[in-house]
C-alpha cells in the first residue's frame, strides 16, 4: 500500500514488531494495538512553514500515514479556536479558547479518526474484499463512519445502544449506514459485533483499527498552529475510549520530536462521575483501568465503562504531567448551556465535561493567572439538544 514518505510502519505497542500498513486491525503476532512511526528527521524541513492551508487536516500530510491526493476526506479538522473571554475571567486565567470540534463534517472529533481510517479500508478494499466495515459506538462515531464509509461507497454496520442519542440513529441511516441497536449499553453493543454478524468484517474500532487516535493527534497540530507556534498551559478534554487524550498526546510529542516546541502541555482528562475508569485508575495509581461496575451518566458518549484505549491513556497523562477530574452530571450539563448563553458555542453534552472539569481544577488552584486553557469541545451541541433542554426544564426554565 503506498504510504506518505516519513511514515515507517505500524509499531505494536505490545511486542514492539513492526508492520508494514497492508495490515488492516492489530497486530497479527500478538494482538496488541499498531501505533504509526514516521521518520521525523525526514519531515523536519517539511514543517518550518507550520500552519494550516484549507485542506483541513490533510494539510499535515508529511505527519500522517497517507499523502492528502489519497485522502478520504470532507474537509475535516481546521476547526476553529475560538475565544471565550467571560469564561476567562470567571476561571481566573488570562485566556480560554474553546477548540470548537463540532464544526467537523458529522460534528465530532471522530471525523479526523474516521477519514484516516477509510482512507486505509479503500487501499485495502483494492486488493482484499473489506465489506461489511463494522464497529461498536455509544454513538457520534457511527454516525461519522457511515458518512466517510458512505462517501467510498462501502457498507458499514454500527452497532449501537438503545440509548444512543436520536440524531446518531437517524444520521447512521441517512448517511446510508446499517445499524442495529442492541439493548443495554456501550458493552453490550460490543459484545453484539461478533455475536450478530455472522461474516468477517473489517473494523473501525477504536485502537483495532490503528488510525482513529492518529486522526485525533491532528488536533494538537492545529492548536500550536492557532497559538502561533506556542503550546497552551494546560488542554481540558472529555475522556471516554482514551483516543483523543492518546491522539493529543502524541500530536504534541511529535511537535517536539520535528522541534517545532520544546515541550508537551499538561493535558487533563475529565469523565462524568458516575463512570469515570480512567480517573479512578489515575487516583489509585494504577497503570491500567479496572471496567467500572454500574455506569450510570446521562452523557452517553462518555459512558464507556471499560475503554479500549485506557491504559494507554493513562500513560500519555503520566508523560505530559496531565490528570483526571471527574464532574458530575450536573455541572456538564449546566457548562454547555453556559458556553451557549455567555459564549455563543453550541457545546454538546459530551464536551460540557471541558467547561466543567476547567472549572474544577480552577477552583483547586491548578491555573495560574496568566495560562491560557484550551478546552476541547469534542461535539455539536446539534446531537443532544433535548437533552440540554431538559436541564433547564429541570431547573423551571
Ligand atoms: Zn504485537
Amino acid at each position: 500500500m503506498q504510504t506518505s514518505e516519513a511514515f515507517s510502519g505500524l509499531a505494536c505497542v505490545d511486542c514492539g514488531t513492526v508492520h508494514d500498513a497492508d495490515v488492516p486491525g492489530r497486530c497479527p503476532d500478538c494482538g496488541g494495538f499498531l501505533d504509526a512511526q514516521y521518520d521525523y528527521d525526514a519531515v523536519a524541513d517539511d514543517w518550518a512553514s507550520f500552519e494550516g492551508d484549507g485542506r483541513g487536516m490533510w494539510a499535515f500530510e508529511a505527519l500522517l500515514p497517507f499523502a492528502a491526493t489519497n485522502a478520504v476526506s470532507a474537509a475535516e479538522g481546521e476547526t476553529p479556536l475560538v475565544d471565550a473571554p467571560r469564561l476567562a475571567e470567571e476561571l481566573g486565567v488570562g485566556r480560554v479558547v474553546v477548540k470548537d470540534e463540532g464544526r467537523n463534517p458529522t460534528g465530532t472529533f471522530l471525523d479526523r479518526g474516521m477519514s484516516l481510517a477509510l482512507t486505509a479500508a479503500s487501499r485495502h478494499a483494492e486488493s482484499d474484499d473489506v465489506e461489511p466495515l463494522a464497529l461498536a459506538t455509544p454513538g457520534n462515531a457511527g454516525q461519522s463512519a457511515a458518512a466517510y464509509a458512505g462517501r467510498v461507497g462501502l457498507r458499514s454496520y454500527s452497532f449501537v445502544p438503545s440509548r444512543s442519542a436520536f440524531s446518531n440513529k437517524a444520521m447512521i441511516n441517512v448517511h446510508g449506514g446499517e445499524m442495529r441497536v442492541v439493548g443495554g449499553r456501550y458493552p453490550q453493543a460490543k459484545d453484539a459485533v461478533d455475536e450478530q454478524l455472522a461474516t468477517e468484517y473489517y473494523s473501525l474500532q477504536e485502537f483495532t483499527t490503528p488510525y482513529r487516535h492518529e486522526g485525533a493527534k491532528t488536533l494538537a497540530f492545529e492548536l500550536v498552529a492557532d497559538l502561533d507556534g506556542e503550546i497552551p498551559d494546560a488542554v481540558v478534554v472529555p475522556a471516554s475510549t482514551g483516543e483523543l487524550v492518546v491522539g493529543l498526546e502524541k500530536g504534541f510529542r511529535e511537535l517536539v520530536e520535528v522541534g517545532l516546541v520544546d515541550d508537551v502541555p499538561p493535558l487533563y482528562a475529565v469523565q462524568p462521575e458516575n463512570c469515570a475508569p480512567i480517573v479512578a485508575a489515575a487516583e489509585h495509581g494504577d497503570d491500567s483501568i479496572e471496567p467500572w461496575e454500574v455506569p450510570d451518566t446521562i452523557v452517553g458518549e462518555l459512558e464507556v465503562p471499560d475503554p479500549e484505549g485506557g491504559a494507554l491513556a493513562l500513560s500519555a497523562l503520566k508523560s505530559c504531567g496531565g490528570d483526571t477530574v471527574a464532574v458530575s452530571d450536573d455541572d456538564i450539563l449546566a457548562s454547555a448551556v453556559a458556553a451557549a448563553q455567555h459564549e455563543a458555542i453550541e457545546v454538546g453534552v459530551a464536551g460540557g465535561a471541558a467547561p466543567a472539569g476547567a472549572w474544577s481544577l480552577a477552583e483547586e488552584g491548578r491555573f495560574s493567572e496568566d495560562d491560557t486553557v484550551v478546552l476541547v469541545n469534542t461535539e455539536s451541541g446539534l446531537k443532544t439538544p433535548d437533552v440540554l433542554r431538559s436541564h433547564l426544564m429541570g431547573q423551571g426554565i
